[in-house]
C-alpha cells in the first residue's frame, strides 16, 4: 500500500510545545511527517533557518516516522516535490481560523487535489504561539512551560549574545 505522507510546514520560530503536539498527533495518523521550516528571507526571524532545523531535529529525535526539511517558494510546489497532496496545519482558537482558511482556499486554487488538515492541540497550548514565546523571552522572562530545555538554552543564549 502506498504511503500516505503529510507536510507540516511553518516558520517554527521558534518550535514550541504547541506545534510539538501537533507532530504527534499527525504522526500517529499518517505514515510520515516532513515537518519543514518555510524560508522566508524577507521576514525578520529570531533564529536563522539553520538553528529553527537543528532545535526541531533535537526536539523529535527518535521519532521515526518524522523528517525535518525546510523549503523556499510556493508550499504547493514544494508538496508536489514530496509527492504527496496533504499539508497539516494547526487550529489554535477561533482567530487562526480565517487565516488559514485564506491560505488553504489559496492553495487549492493553486493545486486542486491539495488537502490540507488541521490538528487542535491540547487545550493548554491553545494560546502558545512563537511570537509570545519570543515577546516574553524579550523581557527575560520564563518559557520552560512553553518550549523544549534545547529551546530555552538557544534562547537564553541569544538573548546574552544580543545584549554583548
Ligand atoms: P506561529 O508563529 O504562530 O507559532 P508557525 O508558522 O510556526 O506559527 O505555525 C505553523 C502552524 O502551526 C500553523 O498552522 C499554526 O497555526 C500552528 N500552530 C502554531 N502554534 C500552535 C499551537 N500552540 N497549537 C496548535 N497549532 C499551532
Amino acid at each position: 500500500m502506498k504511503k500516505k505522507v503529510a507536510v507540516y510546514p511553518g516558520s517554527f520560530d521558534p518550535v514550541t510545545f504547541g506545534h510539538l503536539d501537533i507532530i504527534k498527533r499527525a504522526s500517529t495518523i499518517f505514515d510520515h511527517l516532513i515537518v519543514s521550516v518555510f524560508v522566508h528571507s524577507a521576514k525578520k526571524h529570531m533564529f536563522s533557518v539553520e538553528e529553527r532545523v537543528a532545535m526541531l531535529k533535537t526536539a523529535l529525535k527518535g521519532k521515526k516516522n518524522v523528517s525535518v526539511d525546510c523549503f523556499e517558494g510556493l508550499l504547493v510546489d514544494y508538496v508536489k516535490k514530496k509527492k504527496t497532496k496533504v499539508v497539516i496545519r494547526g487550529l489554535r482558537a477561533i482567530s487562526d481560523l480565517d487565516y488559514e482558511f485564506q491560505i488553504a482556499a489559496a492553495n487549492r486554487t493553486l493545486y486542486p487535489d491539495i488537502e490540507t488538515v488541521f490538528f487542535m492541540p491540547r487545550q493548554r497550548y491553545t494560546y502558545l504561539s512563537s511570537s509570545v514565546v519570543r515577546d516574553i523571552a524579550h523581557f527575560s522572562g520564563d518559557v520552560s512551560k512553553l518550549v523544549p530545555p534545547h529551546v530555552v538554552k538557544a534562547i537564553a543564549a541569544r538573548r546574552k549574545k544580543d545584549a554583548k
